[in-house]
């Protein structure tokens, strides 16, 4: 089949290798700089999106801040209605529909601007997080707020596009769901990957390896599938969710859903038989998805530095994927995967290397 990626960035090069891997043919679309490009070149190809868009059999995408124009000049192409995509892109309707679906999240109020964001923070009694509701990533677009501290700056600057008030949520863990869902609606998921934030970006994930409850495997997998059910969505899909409670009440409340594939589906190039990219390529051209093997890794990621230090070569992490991006504190320019064989040797390398993998940006 001939598949155009919109957008090309890491994920979308990933995809594009594994749609190629799997003999399609691939164009990805840049939306920074207007381009249609082939796979692994920074040279425009002498093709407009109009006629991109016509030579592909389907339309998928590496990011969820597509723009509007770029939304319906490709959507008759996508396996997914446009405003459904529009629906879970924006915090305010997300957030709405999982309420609607009865799918857990923190309690939430949404805002249009700075005088309703006003009015919420002078009756709110407990420490919040506001989000904008569109753009976000990497922590970009939040504030955190709580009673007793100033608030003119953060309505200031928060009030200036709509967003979302929600709850500040005390979290045992960070864990997410990747999953794909085919055209016959079966679903096929990795096991619940356990995510470290760092200054509000992923600093690693551990997989396979962290061993939550059945209960909790259960649940996220039946979110999963409840929500892409309701959006007859097919590909891959990551949800996010902050693990609350203890013991048996052990729960997922979800945090973001990512129609898309997703950075801490990372170490499934090194961890799986099936990586993420060739799921979702597998799940939108209609090829079967294999049952998905696991074994425990840790992704780390490299954020803000200009090479692989050499240290992790000599430990054996052979699995390096670097993005070819400039480095700036906070930019995820590539990531490293390393297989382990417990969780507390993945948190012992994790935390031993993280530093000198990751520039972060001050708060
Ligand atoms: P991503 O890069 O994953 O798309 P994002 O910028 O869209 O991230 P979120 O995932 O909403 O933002 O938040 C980033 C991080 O901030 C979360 O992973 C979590 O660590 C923290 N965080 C967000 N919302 C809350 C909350 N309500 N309570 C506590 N911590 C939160
Ligand atoms: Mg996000
Ligand atoms: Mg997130």
């Amino acid at each position: 089949m001939k598949v155009l990626i919109l957008g090309n960035g890491q994920l979308g090069q990933m995809l594009g290798k594994a749609a190629i891997q799997q003999g399609h043919e691939c164009i990805l679309y840049s939306d920074r700089d207007h381009q249609v490009k082939a796979l692994g070149s920074q040279q425009a190809l002498n093709l407009s999106l109009e006629e991109a868009k016509e030579w592909a059999d389907v339309v998928t995408w590496e990011h969820e801040h597509l723009a509007d124009d770029l939304i319906d000049a490709t959507a008759d192409k996508w396996l997914l209605k446009a405003s459904l995509f529009r629906q879970l892109t924006d915090r305010r309707t997300q957030k709405a529909l999982c309420d609607t679906l009865e799918i857990p999240t923190s309690d939430w109020q949404p805002f249009n601007d700075a005088a309703e964001l006003e009015a919420i923070l002078s009756d709110c009694d407990r420490a919040v997080v506001i989000k904008s509701a569109k753009g976000g990533y990497d922590g970009k677009g939040q504030w955190r707020w709580k009673p007793g501290q100033a608030k003119d700056d953060i309505i200031a600057e928060a009030g200036q596009r709509p967003g979302i008030v929600e709850d500040m949520i005390d979290f045992s863990d960070e864990v997410s769901v990747v999953a794909a869902r085919d055209h016959h609606g079966e679903q096929r998921g990795y096991p619940l990957t356990l995510n470290v934030h760092r200054k509000g970006i992923l600093a690693y994930s551990i997989a396979g390896a962290q061993g939550f409850s059945e209960a909790l495997e259960r649940q996220a997998q039946a979110y999963h599938q409840k929500l892409t059910d309701e959006l007859d969505y097919i590909g891959v899909l990551a949800i996010e969710f902050f693990v609350v409670g203890e013991g048996d009440d052990q729960q997922l409340l979800v945090n973001e859903i990512a129609p898309r594939v997703h950075n801490s589906g990372h170490w499934t190039m090194s961890g799986s038989n099936c990586d993420q990219f060739n799921l979702h390529m597998r799940a939108i051209t209609g090829l079967p998805t294999p049952d998905l093997l696991v074994a425990p890794t840790l992704m780390l990621n490299a954020i803000g530095i200009d090479g692989f230090p050499e240290v992790l070569w000599e430990a054996g992490a052979a699995d390096c994927h670097w993005y070819g991006k400039d480095a700036r504190p906070g930019r995820k320019v590539g990531h490293v995967n390393l297989m382990v064989d417990s969780a507390e040797r993945a948190h012992k390398l994790a935390e031993q290397w993280c530093d000198e993998l990751q520039v972060l940006k001050d708060a």
